[in-house]
């Protein structure tokens, strides 16, 4: 007998026979003799017609106003799921974020978890055996006492919290794809679901753009050595035995995963955008008068690249920025011209950025050089690279996405067989 956090993202729960579906999955492991708490998402597009709801009554709405509307599509699938298990004869009782409570920070839209009282969903299972059904994404904020949101794709973040809080054996994420792969099957048809990943592959797998989990649930899991494991929901319920082991990703320590690649994935987004400056005089306090600017009005930096100027006497700095500020970014510079001193700013918005991972570059040299060669084999330019001890990541023309993750991937090994 054990304890279990059950996740069901928006697909999942997105009508009642799906959710009838969710309830059969649950009823599963209740009969195996688990303590269950499950956390559900909104259904699918829900939370996006309530943002929209919010933009369209004012655009400059108020930030707790927001959580209140938006936090209610979870308050409906919790319902919507306790009232289903119930009529299977199953004792469950739906929870909000402020009835646990799950105590957040006051950032509205972004809020963290700070501590989650455990105590009267453990009584229950014990006294009752009765599943919780949690409704994910939201909380209270202490001093507030205002609902608060953990940011889009929060619910995962929920679902390792609270597995942390009723020290559950495990947290499976029931979603729409069977686990994690080696980089998107849309794009590499032969990408391979992988057995099992470490927590910090996995946390740069999700910051570079796979779009599994949200970062900040993976970060979790590593903090609270808490096994995640990603899985199908769509699988029949009857069909799974409880015991066994189903299709789906372990994400867990590096000590448990025995095979090990050097590179474990490819990542790409296309929400950059690259903005260079030409020209610059090259003196001290140039960067900070380029990054000062930008980090005081909150824009994050990615990669940054500089070199001389065709000119041999200036240099020109390469930086990128996500695509959603990088109108804000060009405002910036633009305002600070005269302080920074540049000749001209050149920018690309159709870029994307390609990131290779593995924990096993840490012991392996080179890994990086052969994908420049494998990338210019393929006339494929890189625009600008970062580095660090488990990953690189290249900037290339956008249209060339597709080509560039394929090129890797088998490069690589990865291609199923
Ligand atoms: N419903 C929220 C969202 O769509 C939270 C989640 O699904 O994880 O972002
Ligand atoms: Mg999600």
């Amino acid at each position: 007998m054990g304890r279990l956090v059950m996740k069901f993202g928006g697909t999942s729960v997105a009508n009642i026979d799906r959710i009838r579906n969710v309830a059969r999955h649950v009823k599963r492991e209740v009969d195996a003799g688990h303590d269950v708490a499950v956390v559900v998402s909104a259904m699918a597009g829900k939370t996006n017609e309530l943002v929209e709801w919010c933009r369209d009554a004012s655009p400059m709405h108020d930030a707790r106003e927001y959580d209140a509307v938006v936090a209610s599509g979870e308050q409906v699938t919790s319902g919507l799921l306790a009232i289903t298990l119930q009529g299977m004869g199953i004792q469950a009782r739906s929870w909000q974020g402020w009835q646990i409570p799950i105590l957040t920070s006051d950032a509205h839209a972004s809020a963290r978890i700070l501590e989650i009282d455990g105590t009267e969903i453990s009584a229950r299972f014990k006294d009752r055996k009765e599943v919780a059904v949690i409704a994910g994404f939201q909380g209270i904020n202490p001093q507030t006492n205002r609902i608060t949101t953990l940011g889009r794709g929060g619910s995962d973040t929920s679902a390792v919290a609270i597995a942390a809080a009723i020290r559950a054996d495990r947290c499976d994420i029931y979603t729409d794809v069977d686990g994690v792969y080696t980089t998107d099957p849309r794009v590499v048809p032969k990408a391979r679901r992988l057995d099992k990943i470490a927590f910090e592959d996995m946390l740069e797998l999700a910051s570079l753009g796979a779009k599994v989990l949200q970062v900040r649930s993976v970060e979790l899991g590593m903090v609270h050595n808490m096994p995640v494991f990603v899985r199908s929901s769509f699988d029949k319920p009857e069909d799974i035995d409880p015991h066994g082991t189903p299709p789906g990703t372990l994400i867990c320590s590096e000590e448990e995963i025995m095979e090990s690649h050097v590179v474990t994935g490819i990542a790409f987004t296309k929400d950059e955008a690259q903005i260079s400056l030409r020209q610059i005089e090259d003196k001290p306090g140039v960067a900070a008068a380029i990054f000062g600017p930008l980090a005081d009005a909150n824009i994050n930096v990615d990669m940054i690249v500089q070199n001389v100027s065709e000119d041999g006497k200036t240099t020109d700095l390469t930086f990128t920025v996500p695509a959603s500020d990088y109108n804000r970014a060009r405002d910036t510079i633009t305002a600070s011209k005269g302080k920074i001193g540049y000749i001209r700013l050149d920018s690309a918005t159709d870029v994307s950025k390609v990131s290779v991972i593995g924990s096993g570059m840490r012991s392996h040299a080179g890994v990086a050089a052969k994908a420049f060669k494998a990338l210019s084999e393929r006339n494929i330019n890189i625009r600008a690279i970062t580095t660090s001890e488990i990953k690189f990541s290249v900037l290339i023309d956008a249209a060339y996405t597709e080509l560039a993750v394929r090129t890797l991937h088998t490069l690589y090994g990865l291609d199923q067989a």
